[in-house]
C-alpha cells in the first residue's frame, strides 16, 4: 500500500535545502511517508499531512471533576499524527457477559439493567487530534453537555454535507476524532516542506 512515486526525479532542488525523499531503506515499518486523508464523496482534504503511529497511544489522564472549567481533555492522539483503531468503536453499544471498556479509553458503562455495554461499531478508525481537522462541522448525534460524544456515531460533517468522522470532545471523555474509513480516502502527501511548527 506504499503507493509512492516521484514523477519528476525530486533530486536537489535549486534553493531547496531538505532532501526530498526519505531513504526507503531506513523507514521500511514505521515510514514517515505522510497522509491526507480527503471525503470520499467531494475529495476536499479533511486534515494536513499527518504521520502514522504504529498504535493509539494510551489517553492522557485528567482529572475533569477537578479542572476549574469544563472541557475537552487533553488530545489522546500528538498534533500532525494519527492511528489506526484496532477495536470497535461507536454505535451499537450492546449487552456483554463481562464487565470492559464500552469502547476503546472510555472506560465501563451499564445499561438501566445494570448489564454491561460494549461496542460493536466499526473497526478501523482512523484516530486523530480534533485541533488537526479542516472544515468539519458538529452534527451532534447524541446529547453532549460541553463538547460532542461518539455514542451516537458519525456527528462531524464534510462542507458537502456527508457525515465523515465522529468527535469525541464532551469533558471527561478522551479528546479523539475518529475519521470513518468508509467516508474518507487517504492520499499520500508530497513531501512535507515548511511543515507546522509543533
Ligand atoms: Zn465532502
Ligand atoms: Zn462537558
Amino acid at each position: 500500500m506504499e503507493d509512492q512515486r516521484h514523477q519528476e526525479g525530486a533530486a536537489a532542488r535549486p534553493g531547496g535545502e531538505q532532501a526530498a525523499v526519505p531513504d526507503p531503506t531506513l523507514t521500511e515499518g514505521a515510514a514517515p511517508q505522510l497522509t491526507v486523508f480527503v471525503c470520499a464523496a467531494c475529495g476536499a482534504a479533511l486534515t494536513g499531512p499527518l504521520k502514522r503511529l504504529p498504535a493509539v497511544p494510551e489517553a492522557p489522564c485528567r482529572a475533569w471533576w477537578e479542572a476549574e472549567e469544563m472541557g475537552p481533555s487533553p488530545a489522546t492522539v500528538p498534533s500532525g499524527c494519527y492511528a489506526i483503531e484496532t477495536e470497535p468503536y461507536g454505535p451499537p453499544l450492546v449487552v456483554a457477559e463481562a464487565p470492559g471498556p464500552v469502547m476503546p479509553r472510555h472506560g465501563t458503562r451499564y445499561n438501566v439493567d445494570g448489564q454491561p455495554l460494549v461496542s460493536r461499531g466499526p473497526r478501523g478508525n482512523i484516530v486523530m487530534n480534533p485541533d488537526d481537522a479542516r472544515g468539519l462541522t458538529t452534527r451532534h448525534a447524541s446529547a453532549a453537555c460541553c463538547g460532542a460524544t461518539p455514542e451516537g456515531g458519525l456527528n462531524q460533517l464534510c462542507a458537502c454535507g456527508t457525515l465523515v468522522a465522529t468527535l469525541c470532545s464532551d469533558c471527561c471523555l478522551p479528546y479523539e476524532l475518529h475519521l470513518s474509513p468508509d467516508h474518507v480516502r487517504a492520499l499520500p502527501s508530497p513531501s512535507p516542506g515548511s511543515g507546522p511548527a509543533a
